[in-house]
């Protein structure tokens, strides 16, 4: 629910359209109320998209493109306008035996045997 939601604006991006916008958590609150949910405010902003599943100038399609509409930060654990020099060191999975290398290791290759 929007009450719930702990950042000051929520942002809507699409993977297709490249839509997005971003609105303050206030006033989705006075526009839908404070006991709306995010899903709710989701299905709103994809209904704007062309590639809307219920657009009724398109045709249903099993594998057609459909709106890839989302709210970036749900279920983000750091507000997302943190500084990236605020937020700390992160440990990162792996190590230097995981890193990629930064040429493609020498191949062995067999030498001819016999012959002259
Ligand atoms: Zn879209």
């Amino acid at each position: 629910m929007l009450r719930d939601f702990p950042w000051v604006v929520v942002r809507m991006r699409c993977h297709f359209c490249r839509r997005g916008g971003d609105v303050r958590l206030a006033v989705f609150a006075e526009k839908y109320g404070a006991y709306a949910t995010l899903g709710h405010l989701v299905i709103q902003f994809i209904k704007g998209c062309e590639w809307a599943p219920w657009n009724p100038t398109r045709r249903p399609q099993k594998y057609g493109m459909k709106c890839g509409g989302y709210c970036m930060d749900l279920r983000r654990p750091d507000p997302p306008d943190l500084p990236p020099g605020m937020s700390g060191l992160h440990l990162i999975e792996g190590g230097l035996s995981e890193k990629l290398p930064a040429s493609p290791p020498e191949v062995e290759r067999r030498k001819r045997v016999g012959g002259d």
